[in-house]
């Protein structure tokens, strides 16, 4: 072995070597000869000056590998600095490494892909049927390129869908242009953290939010028109499906005809629901002509009027409704009392019409029989056959004398009945009336509802206007009346709004109103009263109720109110007069409450 170790001399002896020892030139002789020549072991690592790096074919290595994540740009770093220090050994290490790293991740993620997707395909996703996800499984798995890390990403993207509860997304991906698909997968990070973020994605979204609405608010108004509703299907269905701009493009058309026809069906219903207003405008307003006595319906037509008058709304109606039912039960309570009394007095009379007939059946008989004994009179020969005549006159004349007289008696008799009855009569139908005029009063408190207020206040103002006296409106609202039902329950707030209405009518004079106007609220109409006297009423009222308490479970519960009151003025309506005492209540409620504030 040569000690010489000028590469130059090295190269040149180990080609001369190689000819000299007739040994195949192969790269792998070169170097162990050159190795041989100086005086490196074959087994030890190559010192670097010795080795012979292939520095070029590495750099192209290094270029040509991917670096768009960050352990692959961190790859190409370390090959880089690698190849910089000509350090084989390194470049070996950090490209060994990688490939270990990476075939872990690979194996690991598919292991969690696969028990995520059997378990989600076992899970209950709303909207996603069993038939739909084997759907979509089947479209990603025949769809997706040979690449594994291609599939991976839309299994994955499919998989978080069905997490979602949306099952279009990795159907979308499918068809978008590959480069497009690619920017998704790749932007799958940034998905995760904002997930609004992807266009796609909310188009997605969106075709799956369109045909939703089609096949929920739109098919569901529909049953009366199974085209239409057929129609409506049939475009959620196509919308899912609609992919390329064309298929869009035909959607839309088609929508629009949908739209043109339901704008059609709209103004149908609306014409329709104009007719049977119409038709029961109609119906109330001739009601009287189609009722002989119409005083018991008064209230119930001022209801469904009142309803029909103002644009429809379902609480309005639903009330109406609940009131209307209270008073049909206890009308029909009383009409069949009414009835009652009625066919009572239809039995009298017919019984006595039997009666007088029998009557004068006996009176003819007695004629009859008193002609036979005026003939026995005449034909008598002798006084003893005059008296048993005259025997027979005296009986019969007596049997006739006591009918008579027990129809008399019988006549005073059912006279008295028929006066009571009719007496019964009349009650039952006042209070039919009453009952009615029940629809304008709070069925828990007694005193007027809103409806009773209104038509109580538009007296008031008139009678106000035409005496030119002075009307004040107050409205009062009970303190942390929330707090009273939450803590003794309900019913006990029942009773406290019970007991203030009962306080309030007896505190006030009896030409002042009190109204409920809704849940713990009260209004009073106080006539000929000025704003001062208005506001001392009220105070006094609150002092009332410090002195009348409120009796729960045999406990004294106090209840206060916070007031605001206004003088109403000549152009006033119900409403206007009641915001500014509303205002005060609110000032009043913001100043401590249990205070009555006037308004300015
Ligand atoms: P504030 O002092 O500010 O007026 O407070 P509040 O608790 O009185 O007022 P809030 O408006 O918060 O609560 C009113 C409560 O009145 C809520 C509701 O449950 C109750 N309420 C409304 N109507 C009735 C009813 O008819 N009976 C009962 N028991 N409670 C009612
Ligand atoms: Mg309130
Ligand atoms: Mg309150």
């Amino acid at each position: 072995m040569t000690t010489n170790k000028n590469p130059f001399e090295v190269a040149r002896e180990t080609l001369r070597l190689l000819a000299a020892r007739r040994i195949a030139p192969t790269p792998d002789h070169y170097q162990t000869l050159y190795n041989e020549i100086a005086g490196v072991k074959n087994s030890d690592p190559a010192p670097v000056s010795a080795t012979a790096f292939p520095e070029r074919q590495l750099r192209a290595l290094a270029a040509a590998l991917p670096k768009e994540a960050p352990d692959q740009l961190r790859l190409a770093r370390q090959l880089e600095e690698a190849l910089r220090d000509g350090n084989w050994e390194d470049y070996k290490k950090h490209l060994t490494t990688f490939v270990e790293d990476l075939t872990g991740i690979q194996r690991l993620a598919w292991g969690e892909l696969i028990s995520d997707l059997l378990r989600q395909w076992g899970a209950r996703h709303p909207g996603l049927t069993t038939a739909r996800k084997r759907e979509s499984l089947d479209h990603v798995l025949t769809s997706s390129s040979a690449n594994p890390e291609n599939l991976f990403n839309r299994l994955q993207a499919l998989l978080r869908s069905w997490g979602q509860g949306r099952e279009a997304e990795a159907g979308d991906s499918e068809a978008l242009p590959d480069s497009e698909a690619e920017a998704e997968n790749s932007s799958e990070r940034s998905e995760v953290a904002n997930p609004g973020s992807n266009p796609h994605r909310l188009l997605g979204e969106l075709r799956e939010l369109f045909a939703f609405t089609l096949e929920t608010a739109v098919a569901t108004q529909l049953h009366e028109d199974p085209q239409l509703l057929e129609d409506a299907k049939r475009l959620a269905n196509d919308i899912r499906k609609a992919r390329t701009t064309e298929e869009l493009e035909a959607f839309l058309s088609r929508l629009k005809r949908f739209a043109f026809k339901l704008e059609l069906l709209a103004e149908d219903h609306a014409e329709l629901r104009s007719s049977l207003l119409g038709l029961l405008r109609l119906l109330v307003e001739n009601i009287d002509q189609l009722v002989i006595d119409d005083h018991w319906l008064q209230g119930q037509i001022a209801v469904v009027r009142e309803i029909i008058d103002k644009p429809l709304s379902q609480r309005a109606i639903d009330d109406a409704e609940r009131r209307l039912k209270e008073v049909l039960f206890k009308q029909s309570q009383l009409k069949a009392g009414l009835n009652e009394a009625k066919e009572a007095i239809k039995n009298m009379l017919a019984g006595f019409v039997d009666h007088l007939a029998d009557f004068s059946d006996a009176t003819s008989d007695y004629h009859d029989k008193i002609a036979a004994c005026a003939d026995k009179i005449s034909a008598a020969n002798d006084i003893g056959q005059l008296e048993t005549v005259i025997a027979d006159v005296m009986r019969e004349t007596r049997n006739i004398q006591m009918n008579a007289q027990k129809s008399r008696d019988e006549l005073r008799l059912t006279q008295q009945k028929v006066r009571e009855s009719e007496e019964r009569i009349r009650e039952l139908e006042h209070e039919l009336q009453e009952t009615s005029i029940l629809v304008r009063h709070d069925q828990l408190t007694g005193v007027l509802n809103r409806r009773g207020l209104e038509d109580m206040f538009a007296k008031e103002a008139a009678r106000a206007d035409r005496h030119e006296a002075v009307l004040c409106v107050g409205l009062l609202d009970i303190d942390n009346f929330k707090k009273l039902n939450d803590s003794m329950g309900h019913d006990a707030g029942d009773k406290a709004l019970v007991h203030l209405a009962q306080v309030c009518r007896e505190s006030l004079r009896p030409q002042d109103t009190v109204a409920r106007y809704g849940g713990e609220e009260f209004v009073i109409l106080l006539p000929d009263t000025h704003l001062g006297d208005a506001e001392q009423a009220l105070a006094r009222l609150q002092r009332d109720l410090t002195k009348r308490f409120f009796l729960h479970e045999n406990e004294k519960v106090l209840i206060t109110f916070s007031a605001g009151v206004t003088q109403r003025r000549s152009d006033d309506t119900l409403a206007t007069s009641l915001k500014r005492a509303d205002e005060a209540m609110y000032t009043a409620k913001q100043t401590g409450k249990n205070r009555v504030v006037s308004a300015p």
